[in-house]
């Protein structure tokens, strides 16, 4: 018979290890190893088999067991100063809080997943991850923000396979009541009810979870309530499940209803009002819309004035090349949920439809574009590597008219990764060690040169080790789950080697990732892995979103080779990519392969992960590797850009990658000295790990947001509500003066002087101009020269400006501006002249899309600054 109710019912701790339940409910234990010895100590054999989960260990272990630690003197003092240190990092100043210039009071912080311990599996791949690593980071830092998400009562799907090798899933039920979380509350005791509006009348009802990550308060949203019914309690109950409609239930419930959460949550434990709303990726896009309601009904702003208070406090950061990645919707069904009688007077649907509308040219008029409503709503936009940074002006670009791809403001801070997530206990122990502020301050990498080879070669050995170990079990799990019997399986206790060339690859499995790249030629892998003096072999981990069958085939056709006994020892697909997993290869793995179809990847963190590892990263230039990759730190796959058959790229791609393994990797691997050590592979882990190790680093992620993107937006947010909202009032008037004058701006003659008939470096070019501001001030707008080196096509390259100051008038309305630029650099120059607004509040030109050029020369379009 099935239950029609499940819960999780708690052990009741014996007095003295009351403690314990103090440390399982703050998440710090997730990246906290003496926790997790001290944890492991409980009860190690249960340990492993609750696949270290403290909540479950502490709901299985025995009385007896308990009775015993409670009388552990040894025990209890490892309790106690465990529980100290955790106290102590909860409330002991960090590097916040010796910032200057009153940073920001709070933080919110929105994503639809996060990635913090396999125990909470609440996320399907890197966008969660990099949440999850954010959100440590910034409590390691003491930077204060307030994370929100949902509670999806059934996660992400974990994954098993068929015995002809096709993926199949399975939803574990989770029970909040078996997750270290608890139920915020009001003051009285009552549990706290969110409400987001819906049509017909009805309310979507959710609770709120409360994670403790370190000093992060994570506030998830949970529909799984009494008052729902059941098509409502069902919105929270997979992570990206379900269609259209309940895909936007998810998101106004995570947008909407988190703003709601985070105004309950101050409310009742009196914490700081955020001043910068940051959205990871456009699925919490209508946090935007909710702030700008609460400021039109409590400030009683325009909504125009409320639009410009709202994006001045708001960052948005894309996550995405991928056109079929980006979230929409079908413009009716907004205009269904946010129209007829479930609109807000304060925020007419027509205002909802153009903040999502795709008006650049290839833009779809029945879409509502997510992503484009998120940038529409931040006056921060930042990408997640520069490479993403620089597609994203490209994808993005027609949202700011005139400008040239270069001056589109999104800007990009490359991801980083949680070293106390991801990097093994003896890896940091060894950093610890010999190097004490690598990892704590970031500091010293350079150091890493010194370290004894003989020492970093031990502790590869000892990762790979355990890898090969848990791949065994792991293999010897899915085989019998795939219905083979013990005694067809003793092969399994030799199938990988510890001392063999050992090649990681994991990943989700949309095509561009391409998983089965390394296949397109067969015969060539199979020698590649059964090379009798330099074996190589390949651990492979992914799962394919449960929709997609196509990704499905990948997997099939990898497990299929890996069946195979001629190989079965040396390649190995392992089910059930999670944190857990992922842990174990970035730590064990020598090479990290990623072989992406350039440049879809935005950023990719599990390189990062096996590099502070010591492991290698063998990669497309996508990416973070684009931006890091420096001809000593690992291999780059030489990428086919430009070659438009897929399947010729393929090919060309595939047999890079394979000469790059036969040829150099493993070459250099076997090239041992008469110590057994590979010297030039350990030079090779010295310099990836000086060079990299800084830059990897989350710290380096978060403080980047911090100082580049957060300050900045609580200055700006400060600015904007000041008097009550004197600043937001003045620039929404101001825009939309401007935006109403600009067709009668023009740019008019433009001469130079200065340099004479033989330009020299040094030299000082005089540009002079005329402009024509029809019904502005000059003070309304600047006007720069542009200049800088040009290509072929007389485009500048990395144009820079200067501002014209020299002002006088012409005639009505007509000024002339004369201005100095250096010829600072030889080789082909060139110059032009724009207008754009101006104004203090403005965080960058472009911000408006309004630029007037010079009359295009024949022969040239307007558009390119020339
Ligand atoms: C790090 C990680 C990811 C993201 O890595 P990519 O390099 O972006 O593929 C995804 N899933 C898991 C389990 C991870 O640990």
């Amino acid at each position: 018979m099935k239950a029609i109710r499940r819960f999780t019912v708690r052990t009741v701790l014996p007095e003295p290890l009351r403690q314990l339940e103090e440390l399982v409910l703050n998440l710090r234990w997730s990246w906290h190893n003496e926790t997790l010895d001290l944890f492991r100590s409980v009860d190690p054999d249960l340990w492993e088999s609750v696949r270290h989960d403290p909540v479950k260990l502490l709901g299985e272990v025995s009385p007896q067991r308990l009775a015993a630690l409670a009388a552990d003197r040894r025990f209890l003092r490892r309790l106690q100063d465990a529980t100290e240190d955790l106290r102590e990092y909860l409330t002991a100043p960090r590097w916040y809080q010796s910032l200057d210039d009153e940073p920001p009071a709070a933080i919110a912080y929105f994503s639809p997943e996060y990635g913090i311990t396999a125990a909470l599996p609440q996320y399907s791949g890197g966008l969660g991850i990099l949440a999850g690593d954010h959100l440590k980071t910034a409590s390691d830092l003491g930077v204060p923000i307030i994370g929100v998400g949902l509670l999806y009562r059934h996660g992400y799907f974990s994954q098993f396979l068929s015995p002809d090798g096709w993926q199949l899933e399975r939803y574990p039920p989770i029970t909040p009541t078996g997750l270290p979380l608890t139920l915020l509350r009001e003051a009285d005791g009552t549990p706290l009810r969110i409400q987001v509006g819906l049509p017909e009348g009805r309310d979507l009802s959710a609770q709120v979870w409360l994670a403790g990550v370190g000093r992060v308060p994570l506030l998830l949203l949970d529909s799984d309530v009494r008052e729902n019914d059941p098509a409502a309690r069902d919105v929270t109950d997979r992570l990206y499940g379900g269609g259209t409609d309940h895909r936007l239930l998810q998101e106004m419930l995570l947008g909407i209803g988190g703003v709601r959460a985070i105004r309950a949550y101050c409310r009742i434990t009196g914490h700081p009002a955020p001043e910068v709303f940051h959205t990871n990726e456009g699925h919490a896009g209508f946090l935007g819309l909710e702030r700008i309601r609460e400021l039109v009904t409590e400030q009683d702003l325009s909504f125009d004035e409320a639009l410009e208070a709202t994006r001045s406090g708001t960052v948005f950061t894309t996550h995405t090349p991928v056109p079929a990645g980006i979230d929409r919707f079908p413009r009716e069904l907004i205009q269904k949920y946010f129209g007829g009688p479930n609109e807000t007077a304060s925020v007419p649907v027509d205002r909802v439809l153009a903040l999502g509308a795709e008006t650049y040219e290839d833009g779809d008029q029945d879409v509502f574009n997510m992503a484009v409503m998120g940038m529409r709503l931040a006056q921060r936009v930042n990408g997640v590597s520069r490479l993403h940074g620089a597609v994203s002006r490209e994808m993005f670009g027609g949202l700011w008219g005139g400008f040239d791809v270069d001056d589109v403001p999104i800007g990009s801070i490359t991801n980083g990764v949680h070293p106390e997530t991801w990097v093994a206990p003896e890896v940091i122990e060894l950093a610890a060690r010999e190097l004490p502020d690598v990892i704590s301050a970031g500091r010293g990498w350079e150091g890493v040169r010194r370290l004894a080879e003989g020492e970093i070669w031990r502790v590869r050995r000892t990762l790979r080790e355990r890898l090969v170990r848990d791949a065994r079990r792991r293999l010897r799990e899915s085989w019998r789950q795939r219905g083979a019997s013990d005694a067809e399986l003793s092969w399994v206790d030799d199938a990988l080697d510890p001392d063999v060339l050992t090649i990681g690859f994991a990943r989700r499995v949309p095509s561009y990732k391409r998983l089965t790249l390394m296949m397109r030629d067969p015969e060539r892998l199979r020698r590649l892995l059964l090379d009798p003096e330099r074996p190589v072999q390949i651990l492979i981990a992914g799962k394919a979103h449960p929709a997609d069958e196509g990704g499905k085939r990948l997997i099939q056709e990898i497990v299929r080779f890996a069946d195979d006994a001629g190989v079965r020892h040396r390649i190995v697909f392992l089910p059930d990519y999670d944190m857990a997993l992922g842990q174990m290869l970035v730590q064990g793995c020598d090479v990290w392969m990623n072989n992406p179809l350039r440049p879809l990847e935005a950023c990719g963190t599990s390189g990062m992960k096996a590099a502070l590892n010591g492991g290698l990263n063998l990669s497309i230039r996508d990416g973070w590797w684009d931006e890091w990759f420096d001809g000593q730190n690992g291999w780059t796959i030489p990428s086919a850009d430009g070659v438009e058959d897929p399947d010729r790229r393929d090919d060309l791609e595939a047999s890079a990658l394979y000469e790059l393994i036969e040829d150099h990797v493993s070459v250099m691997f076997y090239d041992r000295g008469g110590d057994g050590l590979p010297r030039r592979w350990l030079e090779m882990v010295k310099h990836t790990l000086a060079s990299l190790g800084p830059k990897v680093l989350s710290t380096r992620m978060v403080r980047d947001y911090v100082v580049d993107l957060y300050a900045p937006a609580a200055a700006s947010r400060r600015v904007m509500s000041a008097d009550a909202h004197a600043g937001a009032r003045s620039l929404a008037e101001w825009k939309h003066r401007v935006a109403k004058a600009w067709p009668g701006v023009a740019v008019g003659h433009v001469e130079s002087d200065g340099v004479g008939e033989s330009p020299h470096i040094g030299a000082r070019l005089t540009v002079r101009t005329t402009v024509e501001l029809g019904e502005l001030r000059p003070e309304d707008v600047a006007v720069e020269v542009a200049y800088g080196r040009v290509d072929d096509t007389d485009s500048l390259i990395d144009a820079r400006y200067q501002e014209l100051t020299d002002t006088e008038t012409v005639e009505n309305g007509r000024l002339r501006y004369v201005g100095e630029v250096p010829l600072d650099r030889t080789g082909d120059f060139g110059y032009s002249v724009r207008v754009v607004p101006r104004h203090e509040m403005l965080a960058n030109r472009a911000e408006m899309g309004l630029v007037a050029l010079p009359p295009a020369p024949l022969g040239m379009t307007n558009g390119d600054l020339r």
